[in-house]
């Protein structure tokens, strides 16, 4: 069935009765050609590209628990292209790209929402960097750029333009980016995928592999054994456990990031807002509600919720930039497990066993790439060789010292 602005007023019409499924529930079969681990927005988004773009058919998609329940429907929604390093921004750009044409492609409305993101600036020296980010955008072929007090004042009056510690200096704005409406993703590409025939199999957890003589052969699951020609790994914060099982050690970790959303609120912020000073950023949902988050925990987790003292700090770091926020109640919060990597930044690559390939290493970082993460990982699958913009998101990096040291901190996951 195709979506549109007809059909939904033909539905309404006629009592609702013809809305089909979105996607189906199907059986898994014996055996396919692509078997995709992992049922959130890189998993999914990698079977519609597989198969719509390059024309592959038996894929199944293996979801230990449903679509969306991961990282893909935790995130604070967040898209962008405004990356420093050559290794990256022209991953991000494609994929900003991507998202400005993803609903027409999936004939879905995901909410795409280019409304612009704000990275204020709070001392000279961060003027002088985020100068340079900028212009490094610029010449990827992104969009930047720098503002004065006054202006950002024009656009967020409510924020604290005087507070004694960080003063509000200017901004770097990318207007291109935005948000988009996390968990419509998952399903978009689910309905796009099924459409062009891939099996998504929920409540399917990947227990094993089953390798013969360095070739992968198929995957054991809580439904059966299920044979592969090949095999591709996007689990996100699960990384290092899947992989474990095939017997490698990932340069991952797993950490908590939470997320808040506040109560829904008159339309107040114009975009997405980051406070250059602490970790803090804000965007609103068409809800109204304020999408807040920070820092990760700091320590080692896979358990889907946070600690007290992050909130603590996510709390300052809200109110030390826009203090009205403390007269908003908070509605929920909730965490993910971020996959982070040491240098900050993701792997698509194949590994040292034939026909398994692995996606991940996304830190807090995921969701924005999640078009291009999809596209470049069915580029890899398809034709064995790396997507022109993930070369640099190979699992050797740090053997051979090509780190994309993104923030300049290092291998030092909890401070990416
Ligand atoms: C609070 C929070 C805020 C964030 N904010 C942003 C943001 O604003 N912008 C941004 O770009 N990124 C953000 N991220 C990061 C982003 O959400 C992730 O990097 C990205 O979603 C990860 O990829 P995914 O969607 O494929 O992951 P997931 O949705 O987590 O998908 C992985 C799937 O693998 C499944 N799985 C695991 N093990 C197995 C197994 N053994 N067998 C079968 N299936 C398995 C899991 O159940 C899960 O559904 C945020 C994350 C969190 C938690």
């Amino acid at each position: 069935m195709r979506y549109s602005a007809l059909r939904i007023a033909w539905e309404a019409l006629t009592g609702h009765k013809g809305w089909t499924q979105a996607w189906r529930d199907p059986d898994p079969q014996p055996a396919y050609d692509y078997v995709i681990i992992g049922g959130g927005g890189h998993g999914l988004a990698t079977a519609h590209y597989l198969a719509k773009v390059y024309g592959k058919a038996r894929i199944a998609v293996l979801e230990k628990g449903w679509i969306g329940g991961g990282n893909v429907g935790r995130n604070t929604t967040i898209v962008r292209s405004n990356y420093l390093l050559p290794g990256n921004e022209p991953f991000y750009e494609f994929s900003l790209k991507l998202w400005e044409g993803l609903e027409q492609d999936l004939n879905y409305n995901a909410m795409v929402s280019q409304r612009g993101i704000m990275n204020l600036i709070h001392s000279d020296a961060q003027r002088d960097a985020f100068r340079r980010r900028g212009n490094a955008m610029i010449l990827q072929g992104s969009d930047a750029e720098l503002l004065t007090t006054d202006q950002v004042r024009k656009e967020a009056p409510f924020l604290n333009f005087d507070n004694a510690r960080f003063p509000i200096k200017g901004a770097l704005v990318h207007r291109r980016g935005g948000t988009v409406r996390h968990d419509a993703v998952a399903w978009g590409y689910a309905r796009s995928a099924d459409q062009h025939g891939v099996d998504i199999i929920q409540n399917c957890e990947v227990t094993g592999f089953c390798i013969e003589e360095g070739r992968i052969k198929g995957v054991e699951t809580s439904r059966g054994y299920i044979g592969a020609g090949k095999v591709g790994v996007a689990v996100a914060g699960n990384s290092s456990r899947v992989m474990a099982k095939a017997g490698m050690r990932l340069p991952i970790e797993s950490h908590v990031l939470q997320a808040f959303v506040s109560e829904g609120l008159k339309p107040v912020l114009p975009g997405v807002i980051t406070f250059g000073a602490g970790h803090f950023y804000v965007s609103q949902s068409d809800k109204g509600g304020l999408v807040f988050g920070g820092d990760i925990d700091g320590y080692n987790s896979y358990a889907q919720r946070g600690n007290l003292p992050v909130v603590e700090d996510v709390a300052e770091g809200g109110m030390a930039l826009m203090p009205m926020l403390g007269r908003a109640r908070l509605l929920r919060m909730w965490g993910g497990i971020m996959d982070m990597s040491m240098d900050g930044s993701p792997f698509i690559d194949r590994t040292h066993i034939d026909g398994l390939f692995f996606n991940g290493g996304w830190c807090y970082g995921g969701f924005k790439a999640t078009p291009a993460s999809g596209y470049a990982f069915a580029h890899l699958l398809a034709t064995d060789q790396p997507h022109e913009t993930a070369q640099a998101y190979r699992l050797d990096r740090f053997l051979n010292g090509h780190m994309i040291d993104e923030k300049g901190v290092g291998a030092q996951p909890n401070l990416h």
